[in-house]
């Protein structure tokens, strides 16, 4: 894992320097998958980071973040939207019923439905608020108890659900167990939103994100890796 390799950057031009140095390892990860370079999207995942490094990370020109909490997506969010339209925001984290309306509100896309009451909820709150994100599904590939997605025998029922409600399903998304090898979980992934006709395939973070992008990633999150370690 990436713990105490990346202090965090003490001037935006740090940051820059990363910026540079993640695009170009993502270029260099899709040349070598045969890949066109610009098929993967950089998400920044901005989670519990200050107002300064959001800030910088606008005026180095990132626009697609991924945030994993409601509440603190809107904190760091909720002003900048209204002014800079060419900002995308990305639900990387799990999200409770209570707050559908909150997150269908703010986000682009929400990557992490996991159930079919949370399906019923983020239709009531497209519904109400005349607006809906692009939805991904997390998918618990290594089926660990503790961790949020539904295990992959349970996917296409949950795919009925949200296609029966004709909800913009684009993708699937998955954070392989910490202590096994990516591949096979990225792979696996693939494999399933090739057989639902699925196009988005979020996966990889600062860790794996090359491994995640031979696997035909066409989104990976990266945080340490930009920002530095989190200290929370
Ligand atoms: C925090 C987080 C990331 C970023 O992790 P890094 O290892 O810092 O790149 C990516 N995806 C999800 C779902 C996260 O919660």
């Amino acid at each position: 894992m990436t713990s105490s390799t990346n202090p965090s950057p003490s001037s935006s031009g740090d940051l820059k320097a990363r910026i540079d140095q993640a695009r170009k390892q993502i270029d260099k990860a899709c040349r070598r998958a045969g890949r066109a370079e610009g098929s993967v999207t950089l998400t920044a995942v901005t989670k519990t980071q200050p107002p300064e490094m959001i800030a910088a990370a606008l005026e180095a020109g990132l626009t697609v973040f991924g945030e994993n909490r409601v509440q603190e997506a809107q904190s760091h969010w909720g002003d900048q939207r209204s002014v800079n339209p060419d900002i995308q925001l990305r639900l990387i984290g799990p999200l409770q019923t209570n707050k559908a309306d909150d997150a269908v509100a703010l986000f682009d896309v929400i990557e992490t439905l996991d159930r079919a009451r949370l399906v019923d909820a983020i239709s009531r709150s497209a519904e109400k608020l005349g607006r809906c994100p692009e939805l991904l599904i997390q998918v618990n590939t290594g089926q660990e108890p503790q961790k949020a997605g539904v295990i992959p025998q349970d996917l296409p029922a949950l795919i009925g659900t949200i296609r029966a409600r004709g909800l913009p399903l684009v993708g699937l998304m998955c954070i392989p167990p910490v202590d096994e090898a990516a591949g096979p979980h990225f792979a696996l992934l693939a494999k399933l939103a090739r057989r639902h006709g699925l196009s988005q395939l979020s996966m990889g973070m600062s860790s794996d994100f090359q491994t995640a992008i031979q696997f035909g990633a066409t989104h990976v999150r990266l945080g340490s890796a930009l920002f530095g370690d989190r200290t929370s």
